[in-house]
């Protein structure tokens, strides 16, 4: 039987144990570990409850690789899933090695001291990974994630070469709060308040953040303003989707949204180093977080729907040709099967597919992967089974 480690208790780390406990027979014995216990043993009475499954819980500090270490061989885990924060990934990944476990996660590494993320450091252990036999699939959530999988899909079926891609995420729920993120705040405010960037004939072009602007109309949720951002997974789909003369990543906000952040920037509320208040150290942005709701309780109060897909245009047979793969998640709906919003369960659904591929050996290949780099069917396969439905719009080239 298998034995799977889910790490991290938050809004999306409740998703995964909901979904691995569905998957039971795949996942085996399951056991949630994050910082606080007390969060993962209310989501372990929540799966009991609904699904009639039993899951283990531990504490875990993810930032100490020997405890690490100690936790992945005393729960015998094959694979340990990070759904902790990005700045865990590095030590998980080690501990993996260490423990021929195999590895997932679904955000690229960043030092908690720099607002800078790429894959240098995680694509670097690739060897590692290699000699010890196992697997390290990296971003599995649904961007990156399932944008990285569209895009592999389109072109194994859609394109002989793509020569645009704009990957679109729209968020149109409405939880009824003036200012709060849908997921983790500090990663969330970290990421849309830097730089954009795109991909453009070979070279990157950088702009000043939220300075580029498009309206696109989403399928189900209709027009919405969509801005540039950098987002990790351009760092891999530009060098492994080969005929790409573009790429960029565009996010939708509403105008409550950037108002508040924009004033809380402005006021230093974004800042990340640590500045003294009363003889006190404190990083003004973690203390935000302390005050903002928690993107986990938000399942309960959010209405509306999500749309994240990717719009591709490139050429088959000689021929022009434009489509748009795409979801649509209804925040209720989620609501009603896993307790949480549809961020979260975008996000979660597809960790737990990974893994899933990883442990029936479809996705199983030493070494530190993308997700661009696997046979994209079975993964949209699983899509439709597990609750993430795709639909594919043909457009005007
Ligand atoms: P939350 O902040 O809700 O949850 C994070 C969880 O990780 C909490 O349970 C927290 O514990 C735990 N944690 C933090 N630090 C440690 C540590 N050192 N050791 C052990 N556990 C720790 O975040 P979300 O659930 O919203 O997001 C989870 C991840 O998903 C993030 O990395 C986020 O970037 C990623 N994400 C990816 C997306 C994608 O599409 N690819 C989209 C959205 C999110 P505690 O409660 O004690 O603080």
């Amino acid at each position: 039987m298998s034995k799977t480690l889910i790490i991290g208790a938050g809004g999306v780390g409740r998703v995964v144990a909901h979904k691995c406990a569905i998957n039971e027979s795949v996942f085996g014995e399951i056991t949630l570990a994050s910082r606080t216990k007390s969060k993962c043993d209310a989501i372990a009475r929540e799966i009991e409850q609904k699904r009639g499954v039993k899951i283990k819980t531990a504490a875990i500090d993810a930032d100490d690789k020997a405890a690490l270490i100690e936790l992945i061989k005393t729960t015998g885990a094959k694979i340990v899933l990070n759904i902790a924060l990005p700045y865990q990934d590095l030590t998980i990944m080690d501990a993996c090695v260490e423990t021929k476990a195999d590895y997932l996660d679904t955000a690229n590494y960043e030092s908690p001291d720099l607002a800078k993320f790429e894959y240098k450091q995680q694509w670097a252990r690739n060897d590692a990974f290699k000699n010890a036999g196992v697997t390290a699939l990296l971003g599995s959530g649904f961007d990156p994630g399932v944008t990285n999988v569209f895009s592999a899909y389109a072109l194994k079926h859609y394109f002989d070469e793509i020569h645009y891609l704009d990957i679109l995420d729209c968020n149109a729920g409405d939880h009824g709060y003036p200012f709060a993120t849908n997921f983790n705040p500090e990663i969330n405010l970290r990421e849309v308040s830097a730089k954009g960037r795109y991909w453009e004939n070979g070279q990157w072009i950088e702009t000043d953040p939220l300075s580029v602007k498009i309206v696109w109309d989403y399928p189900e949720v209709g027009a919405k303003d969509s801005y540039l951002l950098y987002h990790e997974e351009l760092e891999s789909l530009v060098k492994h989707i080969k005929g790409l003369k573009r790429a960029r990543f565009f996010m939708t906000f509403g105008q409550s949204y950037l108002t508040h952040m924009r004033c809380l920037e402005n006021v230093g509320m974004l800042g990340i180093a640590p500045v003294d208040h009363k003889g006190v150290k404190i990083v003004p942005i973690e203390f935000l977080k302390t005050l903002l709701p928690d993107p986990a309780t938000l399942g309960a109060r959010t209405k509306g729907k999500t749309n994240i897909g990717c719009v591709f245009d490139g050429v088959k047979e000689g021929k022009k040709r434009k489509i748009y793969i795409y979801n649509v998640c209804d925040h209720e709906e989620c609501y009603r099967e896993v307790f949480a919003q549809a961020v979260s369960y975008t996000t979660g659904v597809p960790a737990m597919i990974g893994a899933k591929l990883i442990l029936e050996g479809k996705w199983k290949k030493a070494g530190v992967w993308n997700m661009e780099r696997f046979d994209p069917d079975p993964f949209m396969d699983e899509l439709n089974r597990q609750g993430l439905p795709w639909k594919i719009l043909e457009l005007e080239a």
